[in-house]
């Protein structure tokens, strides 16, 4: 009897290092090669064998970020901005709607980035992304981002045609992509803005049951694109240019995780709790009030009672 408080504290202590590891193993280590279909299954669900088990836990994750995101808020110091890279139908829309639910839309900036407009293009391809970064005190989510920029170019060089710019810059383009972009984010690491980015990393087969059914269901049928479909015939070039992409801008100051995709109640599990860890890192705290300003704060209050 007397011992089970401490039993229940070695269990729970037990079950944070479990989640530590799980969470580790996401990490794209800043600096090694990884190879993505041999170092990450879509369909790892760490020791969690029950939707009901993980959606319990994201629960209480969704409350505990609504807290920090208070703070974040108050502090007015940093802004969180978490990036969402994914192939069709991996569930970028699903985690962000269920990973935010309990933040006070005030406090966060969503953002989906589609097929440049003319005038995007007449800019530097960061341009548009730099517009719509969260001011201090927010968190801001990119669907979608300026990775676009070495995936679906990539996959498609022709789109460079349309961006008009100098020879010189073609050269060697994605390698000086990846600089730029590690750049980019140590200039916001640097100044407050810190950078989270997910790969919701789904299997070619789960994404055919996705469309299937996206088909199948009619309440499912206008997120059906027929664009998605070819662009599926392109998997390997977009899994290529994904694992190079992640093993060039895997960085200490702006890590890449591989989040698996194949269970989306993992999927949002897994990334609530990235969010998390990261904002606690940060050692939030609420402003302090000075002694001048707590005592005219107090006279102000003599005054309120006075008129009672
Ligand atoms: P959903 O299908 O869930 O609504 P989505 O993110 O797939 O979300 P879509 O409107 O279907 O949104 O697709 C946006 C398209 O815009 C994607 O095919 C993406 O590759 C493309 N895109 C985004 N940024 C760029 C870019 N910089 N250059 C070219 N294409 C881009
Ligand atoms: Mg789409």
């Amino acid at each position: 009897m007397s011992n089970a408080p401490s039993t229940s504290n070695a269990a729970s202590a037990e079950k944070l290092r479990d989640r530590e590891r799980y969470l580790a193993k996401l990490i794209v280590p800043p600096g090694k090669r990884i190879v993505l279909a041999e170092d990450y299954n879509p369909s790892f669900t760490a020791d969690f064998t029950h939707k009901k088990e993980a959606e319990q836990q994201l629960a209480e994750n969704i409350a505990e970020l609504a807290k920090y995101q208070e703070i974040l808020y108050a502090q007015n110091t940093y802004a969180l901005l978490l990036v969402f890279q994914a192939m069709d139908a991996a569930g970028k829309d699903g985690a962000i709607k269920h990973v935010l639910s309990g933040v006070n839309p005030q406090g966060c900036q969503v953002y989906s980035f589609k097929t440049p407009s003319s005038e995007e293009l007449d800019h530097d391809y960061l341009w548009r992304s730099a517009k719509r970064l969260p001011e201090r005190g927010r968190i801001g989510v990119f669907n979608r981002s300026y990775y676009e920029e070495v995936l679906v170019v990539r996959v498609h060089p022709e789109f460079l045609d349309a961006q008009q710019l100098p020879d010189s810059a073609r050269d060697n383009i994605w390698k000086r992509r990846f600089e730029q972009i590690n750049a980019f984010e140590k200039y916001l690491f640097e100044n407050g803005i810190v950078v989270l980015k997910f790969f919701l990393n789904v299997s070619k087969e789960e994404q055919r049951q996705r469309f299937l059914a996206r088909i199948d269901e009619p309440e499912k049928n206008w997120k059906f694109a027929t664009a998605d479909v070819k662009e599926r015939g392109f998997w390997d070039d977009y899994q290529r240019a994904y694992e190079d992409c992640l093993n060039h801008t895997s960085t200490e100051w702006a890590p890449w995780h591989v989040v698996p995709a194949d269970r989306k109640w993992f999927t949002r599990l897994a990334v609530s709790e990235i969010v998390i860890r990261t904002l606690k890192q940060l050692n939030l705290r609420y402003p302090e009030v000075s002694e001048d300003r707590r005592r005219e704060l107090l006279e102000i209050r003599k005054l309120l009672e006075a008129e009672g």
